[in-house]
């Protein structure tokens, strides 16, 4: 299933708000690579000598028909991975790396502006994208939102850990945003909507600039797209990561923050690579802390 949706009540208890997770293809890396107490550059080197992936993971992003608008967070792989040649452009290392080292599985009519038409939205009427950080598995569709404001942490758009401009399209409306609000017990925050329940905040680790967005509906739960912060729940509550992570320590603070969040509110928590998201959203399930 490569589509699932939920419509909850927002925050002000009227109105309505839809939630569509949207799968935009898959990726695996290798096996140490993906999961590893010392994530760092040396991980990533001595991955190189495995012989064996890990799991194929879900790319999903995240439709929210909002009464103040369409967000989609993150837009996921794209079809280009298959060319031939699409990464000459890059340093040797990262060219090894992503055709070496990685595998994709997404084709043309996986991309997001395929998935949101099969749910009745035209990619045009996109109000706003909203990045968690610049990886290619989470901007890969940007090529098709020419003049749709995008939304990233200004930290995101000026540190770029691991991202790679040369593959960006031309033509973007990014707009860098000072995350200068504070939510609850989380610092480093921008409201995205006007009702306040819209949140990007800001969780180091994965990047400098990782952000993760909170959807906050009635009854006081949160619908937490947390981008790479954690590649699933069970990785957020164990603390695992995977090699690539840009810093370690940030990381593991920035899964407590939302650790002791969930011990004040509901968070459902959809990560962008996990194969738990579609029942968890369905049912609700939330982070369990104890
Ligand atoms: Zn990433």
């Amino acid at each position: 299933m490569d589509i699932v949706s939920k419509e909850v009540v927002a925050s002000n208890g009227v109105d309505k708000v839809k939630v569509y997770g949207l799968k935009t293809g898959k990726l695996a890396v290798k096996k140490s690579a993906h999961s590893t107490r010392r994530p760092g550059l040396l991980s990533t080197m001595i991955s190189f000598r495995d012989s064996e992936y890990g799991d194929w993971l879900p790319v999903w992003s995240w439709l929210i028909v909002h009464p103040e608008g369409t967000f989609l967070v993150d837009t996921g792989l794209s079809s280009d991975v298959n060319q031939l040649g699409y990464f000459k452009k890059l340093d040797f290392v990262s060219k090894y790396y992503f055709e070496k080292q990685m595998k994709f599985d997404i084709s043309r009519k996986e991309e997001i502006d395929y998935q949101l038409k099969k749910v009745g939205v035209e990619p045009e009427l996109i109000s706003k994208i909203i990045l968690t950080h610049l990886h290619i598995d989470h901007v890969g569709g940007m090529k098709h939102f020419p003049n749709i404001p995008i939304l990233v942490n200004e930290i995101e758009w000026k540190t770029k850990d691991g991202a790679f401009p040369v593959l960006f399209p031309s033509g973007m409306n990014i707009q860098p945003l000072k995350l200068e609000s504070r939510y609850e017990s989380l610092e480093k925050c921008h409201y995205l909507t006007e009702s306040k329940d819209l949140i990007m905040f800001h969780t180091p680790g994965h990047t400098r600039g990782h952000t993760s967005i909170a959807l906050i509906s009635n009854g006081n739960r949160m619908y937490l797209f947390g981008g790479d912060v954690a590649y699933s729940a069970d990785r957020l509550i164990n603390k695992t990561f995977s090699a690539t992570v840009k810093n370690y320590k940030e990381n593991i603070v920035s899964c407590k923050k939302i650790i002791d969040l969930a011990k004040k509110m509901k968070i459902v928590f959809l990560p962008t690579h996990d194969i738990g998201n579609i029942e968890r959203l369905e049912n609700n399930d939330e982070i369990n802390v104890y």
